[in-house]
């Protein structure tokens, strides 16, 4: 079972802001902004690639609940997912990283010349 399976099944535990039957949004263990929220369906989903839309519908929802409740909603914040191996996904759950609480840095994410593709 994975280490997400085992938050949902509270085998391990986790600091949770939001939950309902269907997702759940907790603390991510190792904050890279003042406000690092992770928020992940309750059925495995491997990434982003295997999501259903139906799920995404509700889940889009469900992420924005998570932002009203941390009161980031006004202020902004990020919603990222990294999938797979070049996406840097290390948790083969599919996890949302909602981050704010402060102004967010945006700089390139790649040595690799970002006009060298196309
Ligand atoms: P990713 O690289 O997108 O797969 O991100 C995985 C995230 O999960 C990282 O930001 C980790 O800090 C976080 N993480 C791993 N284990 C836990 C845990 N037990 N509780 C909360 N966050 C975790």
């Amino acid at each position: 079972m994975c280490i997400f399976c085992k938050i949902v099944n509270n085998e391990i535990p986790s600091n949770v802001i939001l939950e309902n039957k269907d997702f759940i949004a907790f603390h991510d263990i190792n904050p890279k902004a003042p406000i690092h929220v992770l928020a992940i369906p309750k059925v495995h989903v491997d990434s982003f690639n295997e999501v259903t839309p139906l799920t995404m519908k509700n889940m889009t929802k469900f992420m924005q609940d998570v932002a009203k409740e941390l009161g980031i909603d006004k202020s902004g914040y990020r919603v990222i997912t990294n999938v797979g191996e070049n996406g840097g996904q290390e948790v083969k759950h599919l996890h949302f990283h909602i981050v704010g609480g402060a102004k967010l840095s945006w700089s390139h994410l790649s040595d690799a010349d970002p006009m060298g593709k196309f």
